[in-house]
């Protein structure tokens, strides 16, 4: 299975991409966890994107691409991926593209999670993590412990850098100028599917798992 998980941030991608995983046994690529993996180890990568980052632009788009074609490459990619969080731009849908061409693997099938730009805002100031095993929390609809310490895995929760409301506006703003012109793009290939996150996340997965079964 190869699939692209769509939409802006905050709508889901992350928390539907991990259950796919889980479920199917292919791995989930976030390129914003490869890119925080990168900027807390301060290797060079990280320090040139932890300040786009928090300013809440795009990362330039060989740099991604870059990273994409080593991790698909990956032994454990063999059976399929599910991207979450690229490609944003269409140069990196086209070099995308070329990458699976030489390959040999087939086309992607892209779903799109929708949530209105008021919720968005509302989930991200209100999103927690776990640095550890990226279980998320949020504040008013499913609390961390007081503690702040992850049931599941004993790691740290925390609230990313960037999730805070200024960011949150500009992300949005360069979601809609320079992502959202990719539906049109994978609408045109055929294969793109639109799903409402605004249900429960078991509605969600199950209207995602129909669509890919
Ligand atoms: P995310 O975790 O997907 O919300 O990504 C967090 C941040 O990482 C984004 O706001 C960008 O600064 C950067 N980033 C993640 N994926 C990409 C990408 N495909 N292209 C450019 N920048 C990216």
């Amino acid at each position: 299975m190869y699939l692209i998980l769509f939409g802006a941030p905050g709508v889901g991608k992350g928390t539907q991409a991990k259950l796919i995983s889980k479920k199917n046994g292919i791995p989930q690529i976030s390129t914003g966890d490869m890119l925080r993996e990168a900027v807390k180890n301060q290797t060079e990568l990280g320090k040139k994107a932890g300040e786009i980052m928090k300013r809440g632009e795009l990362v330039p788009d060989e740099i991604m691409l870059g990273l994409i074609k080593e991790r698909i490459n990956n032994q454990d990619c063999a059976n399929g991926f599910i991207l979450d969080g690229f490609p944003r731009t269409i140069a990196q849908a086209q070099g995308l593209d070329k990458l699976m061409t030489a390959l040999n693997l087939p086309a992607f099938k892209c779903i799109e999670i929708e949530v209105p730009d008021k919720d968005i805002i509302k989930r991200l100031v209100s999103r927690r993590l776990c640095e550890n095993c990226g279980s998320d929390f949020n504040l008013i609809t499913n609390p961390p412990p007081e503690n702040m310490i992850c049931p599941k895995c004993g790691g740290t929760i925390y609230q990313r850098k960037d999730d805070n409301e200024e960011t949150i506006s500009n992300r949005l703003k360069v979601y809609k100028a320079q992502t959202a012109p990719l539906k049109k793009y994978y609408r045109n290939k055929g294969d793109f599917f639109t799903v409402s996150g605004s249900k429960p996340v078991e509605e969600v997965q199950k209207e995602i798992a129909a669509i890919l079964d």
